[in-house]
């Protein structure tokens, strides 16, 4: 075996360890709270495990997806509907704090230049990878593209089920939260029925 310095690809993970402690500390308070033996086994690094995850899942606060996007444009004068479609996305509620997840549609007519298409989806986790609420989201991703490629115009279709929804409160397991945003040529019903059709059956 090789040493991991040695190898031709080898991913870290690194973690901010002020926040990790910080973190950390919040959830030994936390499992005491709900009434868990912090010193039990298997419980003995949940508290350290549990602040790295939170810090993974909440990485988004610190990435610029408009800089994730300029870093990929490129000039071209293809100006047909670009759709990527079954986006996965996953969430967490401003109100729970629990996780909600499903798929993101997002199309765009481009106007002189276009994006490398695996930017989309990185601006897609940029911004679920905060706390949010599913329309905010929408929203963001839509005005990060519009704002910063300029096209022609963007539709942005967000399809999720609510762990807030599912697990507690009013418990409906088959609910599908479906929000939707459009700008620019999406705002003419042929285009946006144009995108709704390429999506058809796709939806959830
Ligand atoms: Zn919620």
């Amino acid at each position: 075996m090789l040493n991991t310095m040695d190898r031709r690809y080898y991913k870290t993970e690194n973690y901010n360890t002020k926040t990790t402690k910080k973190l950390k500390t919040a959830y030994e308070t936390f499992l005491s709270s709900v009434g868990e033996d912090i010193q039990r086994d298997g419980l003995l690094k949940t508290p350290e495990r549990a602040a790295k995850a939170m810090q993974f899942l909440t990485q988004g606060y610190e990435i610029d997806a408009a800089e994730i996007l300029k870093g990929a444009m490129f000039a071209e004068d293809h100006k047909n509907m670009v759709i990527v479609k079954d986006i996965e996305l996953y969430s967490m509620c401003e109100h729970h704090m629990l996780p909600f997840f499903g798929k993101a549609h997002i199309a765009y007519i481009p106007n002189g230049h276009i994006v490398g298409l695996s930017k989309i989806p990185r601006v897609v986790d940029v911004f679920a990878r905060r706390l949010q609420v599913q329309e905010r989201l929408t929203d963001q991703i839509l005005h990060c593209i519009n704002d910063t490629l300029k096209p022609l115009g963007v539709a942005v279709v967000i399809e999720a089920k609510h762990m807030c929804m599912m697990m507690r409160g009013v418990q409906k397991q088959n609910s599908v939260t479906t929000t939707s945003a459009f700008v620019g040529a999406f705002q003419q019903l042929e285009t946006r029925n144009e995108f709704i059709n390429l999506l058809g059956a796709k939806l959830m």
